[in-house]
């Protein structure tokens, strides 16, 4: 049962984007590597570094590609921005290869129960499902994580890797561990999955937090660059992404006045999942996007519980 739906799950995303890939970018040392299905979900985009030491952040670009870096100039480290599935697609090919994330993710890539419990599954039937999915249709294996970004920066805060230098910037709320990777010299900002799209920031998993996304995506936008790359999307940009910033950071604003309005009626959890804030329409797979629905619904009313604006008597809600 659990294996029909993740491969149900699979096969339809891939059928779903066919579209012209992105082409390959070098700005020095720093290569952008576009996904498949133009990095939309299930794949991201990649950078490779030619440094003395040769690095690949999050291998979820282009299976392909990946193996012939592997075989041809070569792949010492692994880097993860965060965790997430659409990030580590082909990390199988990297098992022997070392790998460094944040001390805060770590646990998700080292054990299934750990990534599980980071992605807020709680119902023992959809964990078995989640776990088949994850197992099946990205590839995970649990395995060791041998660096810490925080026990390798020198005295400058950066990561030195000999012809290249990268700064290890926090961005908390996507993921609590999650991320972003600045090369000064070269201006180069990579932003992850604040990735400027209008779907908005994810910020459903069970660290995640909208206070922490706002701060990074401002921390994000005031970090002086020439070049802005994302996880997702079509755009590499050469000029400050200025009003996109703004967009972006909209969206959770939206989302939470309209989860408001709906609550001028007392609703119940299925009420606010059908009500369909964050995708606006019901698609398909139902279970995978139910999850998404529900988990930042969930996050928003925590925020506005918090506040006593929102109530909660019964299992339901309600604008106070
Ligand atoms: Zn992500």
């Amino acid at each position: 049962m659990g294996r029909f739906y993740a491969l149900f799950f699979l096969g339809f995303f891939s059928k779903y984007h066919q579209e012209t890939p992105l082409e390959e970018i070098r700005f020095g040392p720093v290569v952008f590597i576009p996904g498949e299905n133009r990095g939309r979900y299930p794949n991201c985009h990649s950078l490779y570094i030619e440094g003395k030491t040769k690095v690949l952040i999050d291998p979820g670009s282009n299976r392909e590609r990946l193996i012939a870096l592997k075989e041809g100039p070569g792949i010492d480290q692994i880097w993860l921005s965060h965790y997430h599935e659409d990030h580590i697609i082909y990390m199988d090919l990297f098992l022997d290869t070392e790998l460094w994330m944040s001390e805060e993710d770590a646990p998700a890539m080292e054990k299934t129960e750990a990534i599980i419990d980071f992605y807020g599954i709680d119902d023992g039937e959809e964990r078995t499902l989640w776990e088949t999915f994850l197992a099946e249709g990205f590839n995970y294996k649990p395995r060791n994580v041998d660096g810490r970004f925080g026990n390798k920066v020198n005295s400058n805060g950066e990561i030195d890797l000999g012809g290249v230098k990268v700064t290890v910037i926090p961005t908390p709320g996507h993921t609590l561990g999650n991320v972003s990777f600045l090369f000064e010299e070269l201006g180069i900002l990579f932003i992850g999955d604040y990735d400027l799209l209008k779907f908005g920031p994810w910020y459903g998993d069970r660290d995640s937090s909208i206070e922490e996304t706002i701060e990074s995506v401002n921390k994000l936008r005031n970090i002086p660059a020439k070049v802005w790359i994302a996880s997702h999307g079509k755009n590499i940009y050469y000029s400050n992404p200025g009003e996109l910033w703004d967009s972006f950071l909209s969206v959770i604003d939206k989302r939470e006045s309209d989860l408001l309005e709906f609550l001028g009626k007392p609703r119940t959890m299925e009420d606010i999942v059908d009500a369909r804030i964050i995708y606006k329409k019901e698609l398909e797979p139902k279970l995978f996007y139910n999850f998404g629905e529900r988990a930042l619904m969930k996050k928003h009313l925590e925020r506005l519980m918090k506040t006593g604006v929102v109530k909660e008597d019964n299992g339901r809600f309600f604008r106070v």
